[in-house]
Order: structure tokens, then sequence, then C-alpha cells
């Protein structure tokens, strides 16, 4: 299904159209890209997570073993922490971790993985709930509403410290940051104990309720579980549980001034929330030890219902053109060189959706891309491919003249017009035909018309002969100009017995076709000709020539003309075109009715995609 082009280290993924057959549904397509589909589809062979039981709501292992067998086939969880807008990679993981539980008769939860107070705000919470309903799924399973914030298990979490310190498996440490970072050992050498490893259990105990109740300052001391120092993984040497902050938490407020780390929180939310497949990207792979670890731990203590949640990796999503980091993106707006989250260029869920990329071409690409575990490079062209194939399908086509140039038509009487009919959808008849005006005066693209014309041109010169589409045939008598030079007017006559749709019409055959709007009724539109946000296909990538790991500023590769925005003149009806509706302007491409700046009488469109190819090709 994909090309793959080597180059360097990476693979970069282009674009090759699955072969649509009858057989091959998407489905299909998607079981044999997804390995995940064949490890849920052999655990649930073996009847790995019949066993469940399920209380209803996340909870620990007493709690959920007096409930029922969980109805869920399997769980997933989907497990943002917000602080930042959600990219194009978290679409994949979206589609990944809501697609196998739609697939599979599981649930999905949602669940922020909010425990870092000083990064986290409510208005990212409420813009990732946005668009991952906006991609079209749901947390709702039978009567559950799967929407959960690791910051609620913080009684839950505390309590299992504690239960931890008193079975000898965690430790308050006094050492500084520096020293336990030095004392943590590298790759090839061992860590050092902490000289407050062995100290006893009550002691800890005692230390960590006075960091919660707010004894000391910050960093003074920290909880850590207490693994293997001489691990060959770094991961299980000891690690941080637990770390004082006196700050302010978007949900919890003041209530807590010590807060659990990712590691120690995010297995434990697993398992709480009865989570089968806990799904992550490869940078976790050398974190599953210890994700094992705490959770056989806290089960064997009795806290945590079994069978345990199992952790599996996958590739994450390298898009060509773009970055997907959050503190990058976060930097493109900090530092002015976007508009917003939700400018249009940005690879946002939030930027797509002004952009008019669609939740089914978001569908179609994760689906296309598949789920691996080697790392790839994906072209930028194989999602503007999904968003071309999913609007030449949904979008309704218009006509458009994107830098106009009055077109007159000399033997046409003047103050008179007539209907004309251009098909809505030329693969859907049965969305119909609209009428637009024919009239004297038209607008034309300036494009259309050559004084001079370069060889192989076929629209508007001197004695040529082009048909207006859904109108008439013309023939070109010539222009005129303003003192610098500029063709102001294109003249023209027209044979009155050409008109599309007539009996006899096409016995014109002429070579050119162009797409015209009556300057009577037109309806002027602002447009904003979008273009790739970076000029480089990996922006900040490695220099050439330079010793290894250097890198280029990714600011340095921004596109300084990734926006231009200019007057269009577009189809009457258009005036009070719907917000967010797509339309495939006829020859330009996909266009969006801006969310928020589209007013009635005033449209304004943003270019979603070009078309694939040229006039009279694709799309049309
Ligand atoms: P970033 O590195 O941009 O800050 P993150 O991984 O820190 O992203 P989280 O909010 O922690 O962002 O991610 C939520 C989920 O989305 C995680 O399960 C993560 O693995 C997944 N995810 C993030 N980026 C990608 C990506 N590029 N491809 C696939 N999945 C991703
Ligand atoms: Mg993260």
């Amino acid at each position: 299904m994909h090309r793959n082009i080597a180059n360097s280290s990476d693979t970069i993924v282009s674009h090759a159209k699955p072969a649509a057959t009858a057989t091959d549904t998407p489905e299909k397509n998607a079981a044999s890209s997804n390995f995940l589909v064949q490890v849920v589809e052999q655990g649930l062979a073996e009847g790995k997570y019949a066993s469940r039981h399920w209380s209803g709501k996340p909870g620990p292992a007493a709690q959920q073993q007096a409930g029922p067998l969980d109805p869920a086939a399997i769980r997933t969880r989907f497990p943002p922490e917000p602080n930042g807008y959600l990219h194009f990679g978290h679409a994949k993981s979206i589609c990944l971790n809501f697609g196998l539980a739609e697939r599979f008769g599981g649930a999905c939860h949602m669940r922020f993985d909010d425990t870092n107070p000083t990064k986290e705000e409510q208005e990212y919470v409420d813009s990732i709930i946005e668009s991952v309903k906006w991609l079209g799924y749901g947390w709702q399973f039978q009567n559950e509403n799967n929407l959960y914030f690791a910051s609620d298990y913080f009684d839950f979490l505390y309590a299992f410290a504690e239960k931890l310190i008193e079975a000898g498996h965690a430790y308050v440490d006094e050492q500084s940051a520096d020293e336990i970072r030095q004392n943590r050992g590298t790759l090839t050498q061992p860590g050092t104990n902490s000289p407050w490893r062995d100290r006893p259990a009550a002691e800890s105990l005692d230390l960590f309720r006075r960091m919660k109740a707010g004894e000391f300052a910050d960093g003074s001391l920290v909880l850590r579980l207490k693994i293997d120092m001489a691990s060959g993984n770094i991961n299980l040497r000891d690690p941080l549980a637990y770390r004082i902050r006196h700050a302010h938490h978007h949900r919890t407020g003041d209530a807590w001034c010590i807060y659990p780390l990712y590691d120690f929180t995010h297995g434990v939310s697993d398992s709480l929330e009865n989570i089968t497949h806990s799904i992550c990207t490869l940078e976790f792979e050398s974190h599953r030890p210890l994700y094992d670890w705490l959770n056989e731990r806290l089960a064997e203590l009795g806290c945590l219902n079994t069978p345990l949640p199992q952790q599996y990796e996958f590739s994450r999503l390298n898009l060509t053109y773009v970055v997907l980091s959050k503190r990058k993106l976060i930097q493109l707006v900090d530092e002015g060189h976007v508009q917003a989250w939700d400018d249009p260029r940005m690879p946002t869920l939030v930027g797509a959706r002004r952009r008019g990329y669609t939740p089914a071409g978001f569908r179609l690409f994760a689906e296309r891309i598949g789920v691996s575990r080697s790392d790839s490079l994906i072209d930028y062209t194989v999602l503007e491919d999904c968003m071309r194939e999913d609007l030449n399908i949904a979008a309704e086509r218009r006509i458009a003249v994107l830098d106009p140039i009055k077109l007159v038509i000399t033997n046409y009487p003047e103050g008179h017009s007539e209907t004309c009919h251009a098909p809505n959808h030329p693969l859907k008849p049965e969305l119909g035909k609209r009428e637009v005006q024919f009239s004297r005066e038209l607008w034309i693209e300036r494009e259309d018309f050559a004084e001079a014309p370069p060889k192989g041109f076929h629209r508007l010169y001197q004695g040529n002969k082009v048909r207006l589409r859904y109108g008439y045939v013309i023939e070109c008598t010539g222009c005129e100009k303003d003192a610098a030079g500029k063709v102001t007017t294109v003249y023209a006559t027209y044979f009155e017995d050409s008109k599309s749709g007539t009996p006899g019409a096409d016995t014109y055959k002429v070579k050119g076709n162009s797409h015209w709007i009556s300057v009577g009724h037109a309806c002027a539109a602002e447009v904003r000709l979008y273009d790739r946000l970076f000029k480089r296909a990996n922006p900040g990538g490695k220099l050439p020539d330079t010793p290894e790991g250097e890198t280029r500023d990714f600011i340095d590769d921004l596109n300084p003309d990734s926006i231009s925005t200019i007057r269009a003149q577009v189809e009457g009806s258009l005036g009070d075109v719907t917000a967010e509706t797509v339309f495939q302007f006829e020859r330009h491409g996909y266009f969006v009715a801006d969310r928020f700046d589209t007013k009635p009488g005033n449209p304004v469109f943003n270019r979603t995609v070009t078309l694939r190819d040229s006039w009279g090709k694709a799309g049309q």
C-alpha cells in the first residue's frame, strides 16, 4: 500500500492510492496495517479480558471486584495532558484508541492526565474535548460517561503511596535534585543508593504525611520507589513518585501541595479504570518495566484490580512540512508567527477545522497510514490526498473567480440576463442543478486571457473560441488596456445557438473551457490562500555537513509566503453561505467558509487544499 523512499535513517511514506476494488474494504485495509487489531483479536480469542469485574466507575480492587463482569470487551483510553491544543499526531492516537474500542465493542475513556499543576489550563481541557468530539468520537459506553481526570485520583494515588511505603517499596529521599541526578548513574554505570533508601518505613511515612501537610518547601523532599539503582534500565533506578509543589491546580485548587509524577500516575490511572490496552508512543517503551512493576506491586497489596492493563507502543506520527510538538506549537503562537492556535496553517485540530479539513479525512488518513512499531515520516501529501478524497465526495461545486477581469460580450443585449444550469455535484446527480445567470458582462480569470498566447494556450486570445462552462461558446475579439498596459477588459462575441444543453450545442468543437460569473449577479468575497507553514520538509532538521546532532532552528524554516489574501468574485448565492461549509470552487480547489469571520453578505473563504490536478481532470 505504501511506497517507501529510502532517505537516510527515515522512511518517507508517500502516497500510493490503495486499489479500490469491491473486496478491498476500508476495514480490511485497517486490519492489515494495524498490528494492534491483531493484538486485540488474539487477546479476545484467549479470553484474556473476559474475567474482569467492573463497578461502573474507576476505583480500587475491592470496588471493582464487587461489581459485575465488565460489559466492555476491551477498554482503551486517550490520555492527553491539557497543556496545549491537540495536533495531527494526537489525531492518530485518537483514531487508534477510539477506533479499536468502536470496532471490538469496547469503551474508550477520555482521560486528562492533569497531574502537573503548573502547565495545565481549563482552556486546553475545553478545546481537547471539542476536538475529540469534532473527530466524531465519544466516551459514552452504555450508561457510562467515561470522561476522567487523573487529578480525580489524587486520593487513591496518595493512599497507594502510603501502602507502598509501608510495604517497603517506597521511601522519602532528602537528597537535592542535583544529588539525585548525579547518583542516578549513566547508561554504562550503575547508580548509587541514596543514604535515605533504607530508612525505616515509619519514618518515611511520617515525612510523607508532613510533605502532604505542607511542612516542607518545594524540592526539599521527594518520594521515590525502591526498585533497583543498578538496573540497566535507568527508569527503574528508584524513580520519583511524588514531589512537593506549592502550586494551584486547575481542578483541585490548593487542596494539594504534593503532586504525583507521570510514571506513578499513569499505570495506576489505567488500572483504576479497568483499561485493558494502554496504548502509547514508542518513547515509553523503556517505561514499560516500571509500568508493570508498579501495577504488580499495587495488585499484590490488594489496591488494584486484576488482570492488570498492558502497555503497547506504536510509532508516533511524523509528517513532513509541519512540527508536531506542543512545545514548538506554543512557540509559534507566543512569538506571533501564526495568528492563533486555530490559524488554518497550524497542524492543530482546531487549525485543521478552520482550514476545512474534515473528520472523515482524518479517519481515512489514520486508516491509510496504519499503526506499526517502525519509525516513518509520512509525506504531507498523504494527508492532503485524504482530504481531497473526502471532499471530492462531500463538497458541492460552486464557481469563484479568484483573479477577476471583466469580459464583455458585445453582441449580447444590454440589461438582459438569462438562466444557465450548473450541476451541484458531478458525482451526485441527485443533488440537482442550480441556476446561474448569464449576462453581457462577466467576470473571468485574468489568466484565462492572453494577448500573446503561449504555445498550447487554448483559452481566450483574439480570434480563439472557448466555451463558457454551462453557457455559450464565445470568440474573443480583443481587449482594452490601461495607461500602464494592464488589460482591463476583454471583449468577445457569443454564438446564440451554442448554449450548453441545447440541441446542436455540441457541434461547436473548442479546446478551451472557462468559468465565469455574471458581474451583476456576483458577490465579492475575501479568500485566504494558504500554503505550507514551513518551506522545508523537515523543519528544524539536521544541518547538512555539520557535526552529529546539530540542527537548524525550526523558526528559520518558516515559509514567509504561507498566506495571501485576495478579493475574489463568487456566485451571488454564496453571499449568505453557512460558516464551515466546504465547496469545490471549480478548477481551484476546496474552500471553506471561515467559521468565525464569515458574516451575512460578507463571505470569507479559506483554501483547504488545491485540486490534485488541473482543469478537466480530477474532481471535475
Ligand atoms: P507533545 O510531544 O506534542 O507534547 P505529548 O505526547 O506530550 O505530545 P500528550 O498530551 O501526552 O502529548 O499526548 C496524548 C496522547 O497522544 C499520548 O498517548 C501520546 O502518545 C499521543 N501522541 C502525542 N503525539 C503523538 C504523535 N505524534 N503521534 C501519535 N500519537 C501521539
Ligand atoms: Mg506529554
